[in-house]
């Protein structure tokens, strides 16, 4: 049977085209659930985990709703972070430019007076809370005429603290309006703005087992506090890795981190909320470049990289949550690729860390790394839900490697994807 494709789904040949011509055919099962209700006008609400696809499926149907005659802005995509954002345009402006739309990016941390001016000639924008806020209190931006609103990472935004910004920015759009919600996961605090947002909408919750995403490798190893950093380099030293991502708790731990790795010769560069924006842009195209192939970063600074080619996220220091991990090892194994997730748990951390892990099925792991598994009723019960990691296709067998097909780690600075060479230029507007 031959796969799906957008035209099946009442995507415009212009636009359908212009997504061929970036190798993108086959809608993933997030986009085929969500655009045909956002086409035919519906609010939705979508529950999909990072990787399946969430920017196409509202970014195609927001720019097939919108037209070149209405007034800017008439759509919103509102973000929790200025590299989601500007990620975010990167990933919508060929489609917005082939259907003669506009669209701009606007957050923090750049000059406010060049995002006043663009904002105000874009069809479409894309924008974090606070920032927008500020430029809607210079009336630099009215949304009075917003149609089209679009929450994307909402559960990221609340746990940042940007309800009150969020319910305001809501309040000034268009009444008569659509609203498209995507989250990690719909439950508690993002079910209830859901329903104050949204008027009657259409709700996806997508099972794993359609994500089109590659197998991860999950693997833990038990280290002193001493014998983090040797580990480390060891694992940075193998000659099997591709790009890799190194997540710390804080942001001074990053630059030191940084620093004792220059010294033993590894370049790495540090990803987080005190660099400028210039210096994150930077970082960034020299990480997807392969310049340097190692970034440490972050949670909140990591949100929203998607990157392909990284095929190994380490755990430096663990992660506060479960979600936290989900997220992070989410950064591999993207578009079909396989990754490997370490995390380094010192002795102290091995009980905190099986704790938190539990029901994310992940017991044999943990076992072979040497921690205490969760125990399997949980895992039975659990394993597949909203945010836990893919498991589909892994079967046993091996030391846990990957059994994708070709599932060998990428080489440094090889490209999987789609998307290979199109990611984020540096300009935030189209
Ligand atoms: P999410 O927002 O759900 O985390 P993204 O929208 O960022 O996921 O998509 C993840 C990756 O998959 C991106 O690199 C994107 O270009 C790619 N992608 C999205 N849809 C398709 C598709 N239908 N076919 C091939 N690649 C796709
Ligand atoms: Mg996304």
């Amino acid at each position: 049977m031959k796969d799906a494709t957008f035209a099946d789904l009442g995507v415009s040949e212009v636009v359908a085209g212009e997504l061929s011509q970036r190798g993108i055919d086959s809608p993933f099962a997030v986009q085929s659930l969500v655009i045909p209700d956002v086409l035919a006008g519906h609010d939705v609400l979508a529950q999909s985990p990072t990787g399946s696809g969430k920017t196409l499926a509202f970014g195609v149907p927001l720019v097939e709703r919108i037209k070149d005659s209405d007034p800017r802005p008439s759509a919103l995509v509102l973000a929790p972070t200025r590299e989601l954002a500007s990620q975010i345009v990167d990933d919508l402006r060929g489609i917005a430019h082939a259907r003669a739309l506009s669209i701009a990016a606007v957050y923090g941390g750049a000059g406010i007076v060049k995002q006043a001016r663009l904002a105000g000639k874009a069809h479409i924008l894309v924008a974090t809370p606070g920032r927008l806020m500020d430029l809607i209190e210079r009336r630099d931006v009215s949304l009075s005429r917003i149609k089209l609103l679009v929450l994307d990472e909402a559960d990221r935004m609340l746990d940042m603290g940007f309800r009150p910004v969020v319910d305001k920015i809501v309040k000034m759009c268009a009444r008569e309006r659509q609203t498209l919600l995507f989250s990690a996961t719909l439950q508690g605090e993002v079910g209830k703005v859901a329903k104050v947002y949204t008027s009657n909408p259409r709700r996806h919750e997508h099972a794993h087992s359609q994500e089109r995403k590659g197998d991860v490798e999950h693997r833990f190893a038990k280290v002193t506090h001493d014998g983090k950093v040797t580990r480390l380099i060891a694992e940075l030293n193998e000659a099997e890795r591709g790009l890799t991502l190194v997540f710390v708790r804080t942001k001074r731990g990053a630059d030191r981190l940084v620093k004792r790795l220059a010294k033993t010769n590894v370049r790495a560069a540090a990803m987080h909320g005190d660099k400028s924006q210039g210096q994150r842009e930077r970082a960034l195209a020299n990480f997807e470049a392969g310049v340097v192939d190692t970034l440490v970063a972050t949670d909140v600074a990591a949100r929203g990289i998607d990157v392909a080619g990284i095929t190994h996220v380490i755990n430096y220091d663990i992660p506060a949550t479960r979600e936290d991990y989900v997220h992070r090892i989410g950064r591999t194994a993207r578009a079909g690729a396989s990754g490997v997730g370490l995390t380094l748990v010192t002795h102290e951390q091995v009980r905190e860390t099986a704790g938190m892990l539990r029901g994310l099925g992940l017991d044999r792991e943990l076992a072979q790394g040497g921690l205490p598994g969760g125990g399997s009723g949980a895992r039975q019960e659990q394993a597949g839900r909203d945010g836990s990691p893919q498991r589909g296709g892994r079967r046993g067998g091996g030391r846990g490697r990957p059994q994708a097909a070709g599932a060998a780690p990428r080489r440094k600075g090889a490209r999987n994807g789609a998307s290979a060479g199109k990611r984020r230029s540096s300009s935030s507007v189209a």
